[in-house]
């Protein structure tokens, strides 16, 4: 408890400590010495009259002045182009300091301990994988590790080392391929979705158990808090200006408007997919200038890859919900359990709201991402241009919702870590664990595969050209 007091504490004073420490720099600054920090504000790249194009339907758009606070949309699909957040750099600074320094004991210190019938058990997060390693569930237990382990670390170190090097104004080459590693474990860490699990682990177990809450319960719930708010405070726009121009302002891109439509392709442009900048394609570069990536007009393979990964998810969905997912073993006899009887439970117990959590996570979520992937490929495959807004606002969905479907695997692995009570009660975990665990993957996976922009090319002949203006700026 004591432990989770000072890193509220400290989280809580990260930012005026970064605050104060600026003005004793600028101060030391003034009085003559060599160090030059400049304020963020007077060295944030210009923002007006430059080109951008949207993510989801490649349109090109001038780019806004948009206020901190405020966030620009595009006008034809909705998505949101560009959102300004005052001081982002500082406070992802100063979340990513109080995560790094959290994260050990968050993962490290037992989280919960479950006490009946005079057993006592309790469990940290590498208990969990253990237990699916112990039962042999390599795939599960790579998932599991990967997920709620490495990516959430890495996730965090990249914020830092990027957040810091911009704070002080340092500009390593490395840096661009930091930011990178931010930017592709965004979608893959799933703290939040573990935190859950273990709310649900909670709520399961309340009745028939006393629960104890130890210090990796309360240091795990900030790295939660602190990975959202690194999310909500990032202005990866600014980020990825300050790492191509450093301290210069940005350089608006030679333009002529052309007829052939309103795209960034049809005006000869081509999106990086990582850090989002235009490139002519006159240039002929196959690598982005400023991130590295390989350039490519659009996902490469994208129906066919997607098409592959959702047979494979369409496949993997009936062993997945008709075979057994965990054994629950009460005085030596096991009863296995389908993710519909788990389900049933809740239901049944009169606990409404998990159930329908669960329900809507491990059933609805998984066929809602099938249904709505094959809706746009098989849109694409018969040039159907109707609903397209409403199509790409699905496919912003899909793509939100995709990782909460874990859910049901952090659970299982939490029961199998905590309730251990030897002949008593233990719960362990079954076949179909291995096979959810890829229904998840494989549609998380389609939909990153598929291209959305596809979905607007054969639109493109219809439309005018050139850059339009974005919407009006609006409150997030
Ligand atoms: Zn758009
Ligand atoms: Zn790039």
């Amino acid at each position: 408890m004591k432990i989770t007091l000072f890193f509220c504490t400290l989280y809580f004073n990260m930012d005026y400590f970064l605050l104060q420490l600026r003005h004793f720099i600028e101060r030391f600054n003034e009085e003559g010495n060599g160090i030059h920090i400049g304020k963020e504000s007077t060295v944030a790249p210009q923002r007006t009259e430059h080109l951008m194009a949207c993510k989801d339907c490649d349109l090109l758009v001038i780019q806004a002045k948009v206020p901190p606070g405020y966030s620009a949309k595009c006008p034809r699909c909705g998505r949101c182009l560009d959102r300004s957040i005052h001081h982002s750099i500082a406070k992802v600074l100063a979340h990513s300091i109080t995560g790094i320094l959290l994260y050990l004991p968050a993962i490290f210190l037992p989280l919960l301990t479950f006490e009946a019938v005079g057993f006592t058990d309790s469990s940290n997060v590498i208990g969990c994988i253990i237990e699916f390693y112990q039962a042999e569930y390599y795939f599960v237990t790579l998932a599991i590790f990967l997920s709620a382990i490495v990516f959430p670390c890495l996730l965090l170190l990249s914020a830092l080392l990027t957040s810091l090097s911009l704070y002080f104004h340092k500009y390593p080459p490395w840096l661009r391929h930091i930011f990178r590693i931010y930017v592709r474990t965004e979608e893959w860490a799933m703290t939040e979705v573990f935190f859950l699990g273990i709310i649900v682990a909670i709520i399961k177990m309340k009745d028939s158990s006393t629960i104890g809450y130890d210090a990796g319960f309360f240091c795990f719930m900030l790295v939660v808090l602190i990975t959202v708010r690194i999310n909500a405070t990032m202005d990866k726009r600014l980020f990825w200006e300050r790492i191509e121009f450093k301290d210069r302002p940005t350089e608006a891109l030679p333009f002529s408007p052309q007829s052939r439509g309103e795209s960034a392709a049809a005006n000869g442009f081509c999106h990086c997919h990582d850090c989002h900048k235009l490139i002519p394609i006159a240039d002929g570069m196959d690598k982005c200038p400023r991130c590295g990536a390989y350039l490519h007009l659009r996902k490469q393979q994208s129906i066919s890859r997607t098409w592959a990964l959702l047979c494979s998810a369409i496949i993997l969905l009936f062993p997945a919900n008709l075979l057994p997912i965990m054994q629950v073993s009460f005085m030596g006899t096991p009863t296995p359990s389908t993710i519909m009887d788990g389900i049933r439970f809740f239901f049944d117990s009169g606990q409404l709201f998990i159930g329908i959590v669960i329900l809507t996570a491990s059933i609805l979520v998984p066929i809602f991402k099938v249904v709505g992937i094959t809706i746009l490929l098989i849109s694409i495959k018969f040039n159907f241009h109707h609903y397209l807004r409403k199509k790409a606002i699905m496919y912003r969905y899909i793509s939100f919702i995709g990782k909460w479907s874990m859910l049901d695997i952090f659970v299982i692995g939490l029961l199998t870590a905590l309730v251990n009570f030897g002949f008593f009660s233990s719960v362990s975990a079954d076949s179909a664990a291995t096979y959810f665990c890829g229904v998840v993957l494989t549609t998380m996976a389609a939909a990153l595969a598929f291209d959305p922009r596809l979905l607007w090319d054969k639109y493109e002949n219809t439309a005018g050209s050139g850059p339009v203006p974005p919407q009006p700026p609006k409150t997030p």
